[in-house]
């Protein structure tokens, strides 16, 4: 079949038609292609944006840096890649995972697949031929037997639900939309609304930068020091000698990286140890906090003590007190919130050009010409207000255009009182469609591209055995979706994380269905349901062959 246009937007006629259509050009999307196309099939890439990286293309924002070491945060399948490719820091910044991005893409030959700057507007099963169509805002019409949908859990970004936005007189921007170019706000009066991981990220390292600064903030996260360090040529010597073992460790963990987890429920030990244990993962930097105990997001009294424990070294770093108290998150259990990991954020409260204008005292009225007003009547006058306000995660991609299955019926249907699939990756009435980091799996809670890796590696496994056995449609029954959502309803009652109103709850968007459909079970334990199902000759899915579909019609 033809291969792609490598990277030019088409205008065809005629449908191209190929083995797979991969939608997006993220870490899922790049591996999903490269391991069709090395399968011997036909591959087809889209991607919204003008090159591919995904999350990494979009988000240039000043700050955005990875928060999982690189060397968990890069691919496992080439060990030649990573025998080639060298991190530069523990916590690789934003454009060296877009170089990296770079180099597998040119390494691997992977752009002459995808069509860039193009969306998909509708994606279609025609039952009678046995494949899905897609048809694009560029005029492009894909068929293909299979469809992925490598479209992330976080491409969609949310509306931000403020007034009077198209009112501001001075610069509008979204973290998630950042421009190409150099953005130089020195001297200027900015303003972030937002302070998850991304505002985070952007107030430390636009304080000391522009002239005032302004953190209106909603919910206070919680966050711990990232202590990112640079990575030397002999440290990544080292590490390129056990990258087996490293992709090995991670691969059976919880989270799908080296973080080390520990078995040690919280109230086993004595108050002196547990103080202990938790100044040395404050020492140690990153998530390692999250690592000190087995039970910390299911008992609400050891979290509280653990969250006791932040708030009391932002009370250390902050010297104001006042604005320490705002800081100091409250109401919801600590890592119910996606946690968040952090370079002197704290201590940029303590630099005079910084203001934390508290939402939860004085709400946003609206914005108004000369900044934001707040409910109180005070406006916070700025040259600059930037949007990190957070994203439509895990089902946005998939309901933001219609994804339309047997009978006419769309995800957004499906979906309606929440996403329900079979092992994240397949829906019962959508045949062959797969989506890779879905909504009931580990995605936000697991390395990404551990998850995407598997994900894509369990789905070619399955063609490979629908391509043997000479079936041409496969998926879920009912009864199969329906155990892996008992499943995870059942592993989600135990969870702290419905404490929190977060995107993972799908809480920070209106009207939205709320409740925890992650698969909370950990990564290690998601591959094994995957693993067994496969081995169990693929129970709980139903497969067609061309020869009784053409029978039938
Ligand atoms: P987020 O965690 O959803 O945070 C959005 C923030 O905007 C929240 O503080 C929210 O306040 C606030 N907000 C939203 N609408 C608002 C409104 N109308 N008025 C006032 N405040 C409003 O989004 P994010 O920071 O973009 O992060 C999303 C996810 O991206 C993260 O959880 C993480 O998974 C990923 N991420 C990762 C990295 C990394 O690896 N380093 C960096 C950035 C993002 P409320 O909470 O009160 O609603």
């Amino acid at each position: 079949m033809t291969a792609g246009q490598g990277g030019t937007p088409s205008k065809s006629t005629s449908p191209t038609r190929c083995d797979v259509i991969v939608v997006g050009g993220g870490f899922g999307g790049m591996y999903a292609i490269y391991k069709f196309r090395e399968m011997g099939l036909s591959v087809q890439g889209i991607e919204a944006g003008g090159d591919l990286g995904g999350v990494w293309y979009w988000n240039r924002y000043p700050g955005a840096r990875v928060d999982l070491p690189s060397i968990d945060y890069s691919y496992s399948f080439s060990p030649e890649i990573e025998q080639e490719w060298n991190w530069s820091e523990q916590f690789a910044a934003q454009p060296e995972l877009l170089r990296y991005i770079d180099f597998v893409a040119t390494r691997l030959d992977l752009r002459k697949h995808y069509r860039f700057n193009t969306r998909v507007t509708r994606a279609a099963w025609d039952e009678a031929r046995q494949l899905w169509t897609a048809t694009t805002d560029r005029g492009d019409v894909l068929e293909a037997p299979f469809c992925i949908m490598a479209t992330g859990p976080l491409s969609v970004p949310k509306e931000p639900e403020i007034a009077g936005l198209s009112r501001f007189k001075g610069r509008l921007m979204h973290a998630a939309r950042w421009p190409h170019e150099p953005v130089d706000l020195s001297g200027q009066r900015v303003g972030v609304i937002g302070t998850g991981s991304t505002g985070l990220q952007i107030v430390q390292e636009l304080g000391p930068k522009v002239g005032e600064l302004f953190v209106l903030q909603r919910t206070p996260s919680f966050t711990m020091p990232m202590r990112n360090v640079p990575l030397t040529p002999e440290y990544m010597a080292e590490v390129k000698r056990h990258y087996a073992g490293i992709r090995e460790a991670a691969r059976n963990s919880a989270v799908g990286g080296t973080r080390p987890q520990s078995t040690r429920a919280f109230f086993s030990v004595t108050p002196e140890q547990r103080r202990s244990l938790l100044e040395d993962a404050w020492k140690q930097g990153g998530l390692a906090m999250l690592g000190t105990f087995s039970d910390l997001m299911v008992n609400e009294e050891a979290n509280e003590v653990v969250a006791e424990f932040v708030r009391e070294k932002i009370g250390e770093v902050v010297k104001d007190p006042a604005t320490a108290e705002k800081l100091k998150p409250r109401g919801y259990p600590i890592f119910a919130r996606r946690p968040c990991i952090d370079t002197s954020y704290y201590e940029t409260y303590n630099l005079p050009n910084v203001h934390l204008v508290d939402l939860q005292a004085d709400p946003i009225a609206e914005v108004v010409e000369q900044g934001v007003r707040l409910a109180s009547g005070k406006v916070v006058e700025l040259d600059v207000l930037i949007l990190a306000t957070g994203y439509d995660g895990l089902t946005g991609a998939l309901t933001a255009f219609d994804v339309v299955g047997r009978d006419g019926r769309t995800v957004t249907q499906k979906w309606k009182d929440g996403p329900r699939s079979y092992l994240a990756m397949m829906m019962e009435g959508f045949p062959n469609l797969f989506a890779t980091t879905g909504p009931n799996g580990p995605a936000a809670l697991a390395n990404i591209i551990r998850i995407s890796e598997h994900d894509v590696d369990w789905i070619a496994a399955l063609i490979v055995h629908m391509q043997k056995t000479g079936a041409s449609s496969v998926e879920p029954t009912a009864q199969a979706e329906a155990e892996w959502m008992d499943i995870i309803a059942g592993l989600a009652r135990r969870s702290l994380i419905n404490k929190a109103k977060t995107w993972w709850v799908g809480a920070n968007v209106k009207d939205k269905p709320t409740g925890l459909t992650m698969y909370t079970g950990g990564f290690a334990k998601y591959r094994e349901h995957c693993a067994a199902a496969a081995a169990d000759g693929y129970r709980g899915l139903v497969f067609a062959r061309r020869v009784e579909k053409a029978r039938a019609a």
